[in-house]
């Protein structure tokens, strides 16, 4: 208690706030969200005091436009969920409102506090719970980058910064707030952050922040399997994915996500391949098309499944059960660091197992190939295995022209059917009714 009480006392002493008005952050409050701005108006009608924060606040003060609204106040879960038609009550360890007007939704979140000492931890020091309302200050402190702590009042239009943010921002620079080495312990997907936002945005780690990077990234793998999965998701689809995976391996942090992206990547075809596809998705990403995660993560583990494959070959298995046992093992080493999930892990087991497929290019295959409802998917990864150099650019070129050719040019493009059709012959062969080879297929070539 005590202990409680000189720490809140410091804390007031080592950061008092500092209030900056319009004329000197510049944040135009037209570009902030009117649902973001609804929200923030509702609850200080209702007495309380409410302000945009975190990244939004951020990416503004950058010039870019965010992703998302997240909206701190001194009320209570159950005092924010009245106030608005559309309010769901989520989260089960600390529960926060989404209050959704029109299209948007605007995540709402109690101040809550720092942790005092008291919080529960595992032995490395990683907070198990902190699920205790505290003042703006102390929500403030329990923030990972002084970037990502500051707070728009859109009443009086004010940024208010605990931790030097401004000026950070100015340095374009991302530093932790408190004792880095603690602050990572506390929670080890900071790291991860670090990279991911230091990359997306263009700024520079500060170096205390950065150092015990490398030394502490081995407590990635006590990070729930759940919460890694949704923050490699976030870094692959952040449209600076390619980056985001180089600076990971610089930092020492790619083993601890993708256990074998290493390997992977120490491959020849297979870096071409992963490179290609982090490309195409940063790609799509920045033109505001899909991205499937499944075609990125059966991407990013393709050369994973294809050694194994052949290891499965080699002692003596048939290729269709040695794929099936690649995809297993593979599988099985990622899943237990990263959760992806069940249906992702269904998708890219039949794009993979679809691969072999494009290769029979005879009878009724290509079209039964080509009804599957994930043929697009599969014919994209395809194009990307011909472009890493993995399969000949002319079976890519083939399916490309056979998906959208006439019937009669289909017909015209299949090519003789060879495996099946010699063991059909061979049976023909002994039947008494003597040669009547008549009905082999014709070759169109
Ligand atoms: P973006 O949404 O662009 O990916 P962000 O910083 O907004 O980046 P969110 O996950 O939306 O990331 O988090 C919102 C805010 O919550 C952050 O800006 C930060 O203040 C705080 N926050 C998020 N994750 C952590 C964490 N692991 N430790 C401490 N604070 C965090
Ligand atoms: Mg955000």
């Amino acid at each position: 208690m005590i202990k409680k009480f000189i720490r809140k006392v410091l804390g007031l002493k080592e950061a008092g706030p500092q209030r900056v008005p319009r004329s000197r952050h510049g944040i135009d409050r037209n570009r902030i969200s009117p649902a973001a701005l609804k929200t923030c108006a509702a609850l200080h009608e209702a007495g309380f005091s409410a302000y945009v924060v975190g990244g939004a606040v951020r990416d503004l003060l950058l010039g870019a436009t965010p992703k998302d609204y997240d909206v701190a106040t001194n009320a209570r879960p159950e005092q924010v969920k009245p106030l608005f038609r559309r309010a769901l009550l989520i989260g089960r360890r600390f529960r926060i409102v989404h209050v959704v007007i029109g299209q948007e939704t605007v995540e709402v979140s109690t101040f809550r506090a720092a942790d005092d000492g008291s919080a529960e931890k595992d032995e490395h020091g990683r907070v198990l719970r902190d699920n205790v309302f505290g003042t703006q200050q102390e929500d403030a402190r329990r923030r990972d980058f002084s970037v990502n702590a500051l707070y728009y009042d859109p009443a009086s239009e004010e940024v208010i910064d605990f931790h030097g943010g401004l000026a950070d921002l100015k340095k374009r620079t991302m530093r932790l707030i408190g004792d880095p080495e603690t602050r990572y312990r506390e929670d080890p997907v900071r790291m991860l952050r670090a990279v991911r936002l230091a990359a997306k945005l263009g700024l520079s780690i500060e170096s205390s922040s950065r150092a015990p990077i490398k030394k502490l990234a081995r407590l990635i793998e006590n990070v729930p399997p759940a919460r890694l999965f949704d923050e490699m998701l976030k870094l692959l689809m952040s449209g600076h994915a390619s980056a985001c995976l180089r600076r990971l391996r610089d930092e020492g942090l790619s083993k601890g996500l993708l256990p074998l992206l290493d390997v992977i990547l120490n491959q020849p075809l297979g870096e071409r391949f992963v490179t290609l596809a982090l490309a195409q998705t940063d790609e799509r990403v920045k033109t505001d098309r899909p991205v499937s995660p499944a075609f990125l993560f059966a991407a990013l583990l393709w050369h994973e499944v294809l050694a194994a494959s052949k290891a499965h070959e080699k002692r003596g298995e048939r290729p269709a059960l040695a794929l099936e046992a690649a995809m297993d093992e593979v599988l099985e080493t990622q899943c237990e660091k990263l959760a992806i999930t069940r249906k992702l892990t269904a998708t890219m087991r039949e794009v993979w197992g679809m691969q072999s497929r494009f290769e029979q290019r005879s009878g009724l295959r290509p079209y039964r190939l080509l009804e599957s409802p994930r043929f697009r998917m599969a014919y994209d990864f395809l194009a990307l295995r011909a472009a890493s150099g993995e399969v000949p650019e002319e079976l890519e070129a083939w399916w490309r022209s056979f998906q959208f050719a006439d019937a009669e040019t289909r017909e015209a493009m299949l090519q003789p059917d060879t495996g099946p059709a010699k063991k059909r012959r061979r049976k023909r062969k002994k039947r008494p009714s003597g040669p009547g080879g008549g009905e082999a297929e014709s070759s169109p070539e």
